[in-house]
C-alpha cells in the first residue's frame, strides 16, 4: 500500500470550458479523495516556479503566459498510487499519443492547451503541493 498525495491543476482552458465538474468526478469515481481545492489566478512567480524545470525550453514564455491567463483550479488528491494513476487518467502530453477515455484524449488537441497538470513523481508532488498549498491543507 502506498497512500500518496498529488497535485493536479485544471488549466485556464479547462476552467473556461467548464469541465471542472467532469474532471473532479473522474477522480472521485476512481476512488481518490479530494484533500484541497481552490480557484485562483496564478501569479507569474508561482507559474515560473511551478514550471522551473522547463525554464530553458523555447515554449517557457508562452507556457507561463497561458497558465496565468485566467483562473486555474488547483487541487490536492490522495489515494493509493495516485501520482502515477492520475498521470494515466490525464493522458499523454502529445495529442497524437493521448488516448480517448483519458482527460487530454477527450478534451485536448494541442500540446500547449491541454486542460490539466499532474505531478510526475513523489518529489514533484511534494514540491508542487508545498508551492500551491503552503500551510493550507487540513
Ligand atoms: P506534462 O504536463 O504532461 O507533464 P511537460 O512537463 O513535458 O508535460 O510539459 C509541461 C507543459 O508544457 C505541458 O503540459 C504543456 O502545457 C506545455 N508544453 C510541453 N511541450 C510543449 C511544446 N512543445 N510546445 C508548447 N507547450 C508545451
Ligand atoms: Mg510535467
Amino acid at each position: 500500500m502506498a497512500i500518496e498525495k498529488t497535485f493536479l491543476m485544471i488549466k485556464p482552458d479547462g476552467v473556461k470550458r467548464q469541465v471542472i465538474g467532469d474532471i473532479v468526478d473522474r477522480f472521485e469515481r476512481r476512488g481518490f479523495e479530494l484533500k484541497g481545492a481552490k480557484l485562483m489566478v496564478a501569479t507569474r512567480e508561482i507559474a515560473e516556479a511551478h514550471y522551473a524545470e522547463h525554464a530553458d525550453k523555447p515554449f517557457f514564455g508562452e507556457l507561463v503566459e497561458f497558465i496565468t491567463s485566467g483562473p486555474v483550479f488547483a487541487m490536492v488528491w490522495e489515494g493509493e498510487s495516485v501520482i502515477s494513476l492520475a498521470r494515466i487518467m490525464m493522458g499523454a502530453t502529445k495529442p497524437s499519443d493521448s488516448q480517448p477515455g483519458t482527460i487530454r484524449g477527450d478534451y485536448a488537441v494541442t500540446i500547449s492547451e491541454n486542460v490539466i497538470h499532474g505531478s510526475d513523481s513523489p518529489a514533484s508532488a511534494e514540491r508542487e503541493i508545498n508551492l500551491w498549498f503552503a500551510g493550507e491543507l487540513v
